[in-house]
């Protein structure tokens, strides 16, 4: 596997039905995004209800390193929906989806520097954990391919 072995039952033991329910429904719509995933660990942007996406950093298989970057998580330190999804979506994925997931930004980073942009590698790590830069990044890239 192109990703940690998580362990779905471990990750939601104790989490509230509810919140395991919108996590699980986030990733069927779609709304996690991978941008890094390997064995060592996945971040990915989640998107919210109000459109506004958050980082999730995750790697133990039982999701207990965990870290979101939405209001529930600085609030409570404990695993959010967020979460959920994004550990739901790389269980669903196939090996190459995840392959291809962990290809995002040096395909980003390639593309960048073909367009001869001194600041390639500078955007792309601030786009690693800004979700809103990145989607610009990659659709002014797919807008001139
Ligand atoms: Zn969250």
């Amino acid at each position: 596997m192109h990703a940690p072995a998580f362990d779905f039952d471990a990750v939601v033991r104790d989490m509230p039905e509810a919140r395991v329910g919108r996590g699980l429904n986030y990733a069927e719509k779609g709304w996690a995004s991978l941008v890094e995933c390997s064995p060592q660990g996945v971040l990915a942007h989640v998107l919210g209800e109000r459109g506004i996406a958050f980082v999730v950093e995750v790697s133990a298989p039982d999701a207990s390193d965990a870290r979101c970057t939405c209001e529930d998580f600085a609030d409570t330190g404990l695993r959010c929906k967020h979460v959920v999804a994004t550990v739901k979506t790389v269980l669903d994925a196939d090996d190459e989806t995840l392959k291809d997931a962990d290809e995002r930004l040096p395909r980003l980073l390639d593309m960048l520097e073909m367009e001869e942009r001194d600041d390639a590698f500078a955007l792309v790590e601030r786009a690693r954990r800004d979700p809103v830069l990145l989607r610009e990044l990659e659709g002014e890239a797919a807008a001139d391919a």
